[in-house]
């Protein structure tokens, strides 16, 4: 889906900056070669990376340090600090230019040469390619200064080294879009509903969210004011996306118009994520369905019922998954299947599931239905069955003081039943590390009925933003227990009440 043009925010160019630990003590021609092999291994990585890593020289002072980090801190396109020691540089030279850095931050441990040369080996050697104790010397300083960090280890030209840096990089994408990013709110929090509350001030303090509302009455407005022409062209993209399932063609119509409208008010706003809700449409005639998924599917991150929590994360999510196969959309856990040892859940929305995550073979169908729930006329949605392989479910919750990140690995599975009485689309999926244990854990970290899924993230990619993010992280996966899951969840509380700023 393309999701890289429709705004301001993701026109930055993104980069990485790689740095070379060094000092003074080895003489000119040891450090010309650091920097030689420096240069050869950031073109390398970036042949093999998403966006390039730019090498930035061999640093062998506290000024030169400090001054790096504070270039990167101010220059909007570097979107993470990559750091590697060849030689050994000793790290109280790095202590001011560390304490300075703000951005994401990897330690690269690796060492230019894969083996160790039989006949090759002396002193001149190892003094050269010492990054075995210059790495430690690093990892101490930011250890003891208590710097959040990725860690990646092994040879530099191995599939996983640069598989762990590209994935910290999708997280360091994510956090700065996360910190610029912009959450549309028309209308209010469902009533009653606690789950998808939360402290927008806290919010905007750790994630850089701007959350704030817009009148539904100005939604309702710019809906009723556009020309038939402009419909026109919507209806357009509709045919070519999708299977036309009715001959209602003015509801459908009504939809595009909600589209149109909802997505000039975001654009204007800059932003790239919006929430509402059936209890506050106003003048509106339909609860956005087909407009609010065809947007979805263009990036644009929503979740329903005034939940901009998952809205954010969705629109984070997606932006991290920029050119990986798989989709990310809102999805919130509906319904069982309980048979014993094959339980699945069957996840959908009372409209809203992004085409995104449909299985790659069908067209989504346009449908319309009536909606049980808000006193509306029956929305035009889109109908289909979710796409099939592993995934991840994300929920955000408020835990009060502080958010706590859920991630959980699930499968999801070819669809077995075709229910062609129920209204919308779904997804079915098994959680791991079997129904009872992961349910048990998602319900006891309090995670949310609504989550974000995806099938192009991976429970690494969640773990690396929330490192980068600072956030409470809960992961519920293949090796979870339920002991263990109250263990972590009972010292987390303690030790997250204890680092509250
Ligand atoms: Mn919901």
């Amino acid at each position: 889906m393309t999701q890289e043009n429709a705004s301001g925010m993701g026109r930055t160019r993104n980069e990485f900056w790689f740095l070379a630990g060094s000092q003074d003590l080895y003489g000119e021609e040891v450090v010309r070669r650091v920097g030689a092999h420096a240069r050869e291994m950031a073109e390398g990585l970036t042949a093999r990376l998403p966006w390039p890593l730019v090498f930035k020289g061999v640093m062998r002072s506290p000024e030169e340090i400090t001054r790096t980090m504070k270039d990167a801190n101010a220059d909007d396109s570097c979107k993470g600090v990559v750091v590697w020691m060849h030689t050994f540089s000793p790290s109280k030279m790095w202590i001011s230019g560390l304490s300075t850095l703000a951005k994401p931050y990897l330690h690269l441990h690796t060492q230019y040469e894969r083996c160790i040369p039989n006949d090759g080996i002396d002193m001149d050697y190892m003094n050269l390619h010492q990054s075995a104790h210059g790495d430690r010397e690093h990892g101490f300083i930011a250890a003891r200064m208590g710097i959040r960090r990725k860690v990646a280890v092994g040879y530099w030209k191995d599939d996983a080294v640069s598989g762990d840096m590209e994935t910290w990089m999708r997280a360091a994408v994510g956090a700065a879009f996360s910190r610029s990013l912009k959450v549309v709110r028309f209308g209010d929090n469902m009533r009653q509903v606690a789950v998808t509350e939360g402290d927008k001030i806290e919010a905007q303090i750790q994630f850089g969210w701007e959350v704030n509302t817009w009148a539904v009455g100005e939604l309702a407005a710019r809906i009723d004011s556009l020309k038939e022409s402009e419909v026109d062209a919507q209806m357009a993209v509709y045919r070519e996306r999708y299977k036309f399932a009715t001959d209602d063609l003015d509801t459908v119509r009504y939809q595009a118009r909600e589209e149109i409208a909802i997505r000039r008010i975001l654009d204007d706003a800059g932003s790239r994520a919006f929430s509402n809700t059936f209890e506050d449409l106003w003048n509106m005639r339909q609860l956005p369905g087909l407009a609010t998924q065809n947007l979805m599917s263009e990036g644009y991150g929503y979740a329903g019922e005034g939940d901009w929590k998952t809205s954010a994360l969705m629109a984070i999510f997606m932006k991290m998954g920029e050119g990986l196969s798989g989709g990310t959309s809102f999805i919130e856990d509906y319904t069982y299947d309980l048979n014993a040892g094959e339980e699945a859940s069957l996840g959908a929305h009372m409209l809203e599931v992004s085409p995104a995550v449909a299985k790659p073979d069908a067209k989504p169908e346009i449908r319309v239905y009536p909606l049980g729930i808000g006193g509306k006329e029956p929305p035009a949605r889109l109908v289909f069955d979710g796409a099939v392989g592993p995934a991840v479910l994300v929920t955000l919750v408020d835990m009060g003081g502080r958010f706590r990140l859920i991630c959980h690995d699930v499968d999801a599975i070819e669809p077995y039943l075709t229910m062609p009485n129920l209204p919308v689309a779904r997804v079915f999926w098994r959680g791991r590390p079997d129904f009872r244990t992961g349910t048990a854990a998602w319900i006891l970290a309090g995670g949310a009925h609504h989550s974000v899924l995806s099938y192009s993230l991976t429970a690494q990619h969640i773990e690396d933003w929330a490192e980068i993010m600072g956030v409470e992280y809960v992961h519920i996966g293949e090796d979870t227990t339920i002991s263990g899951l109250k263990q972590q969840l009972f010292i987390g509380d303690i030790a997250w009440r204890l680092s509250a700023k």
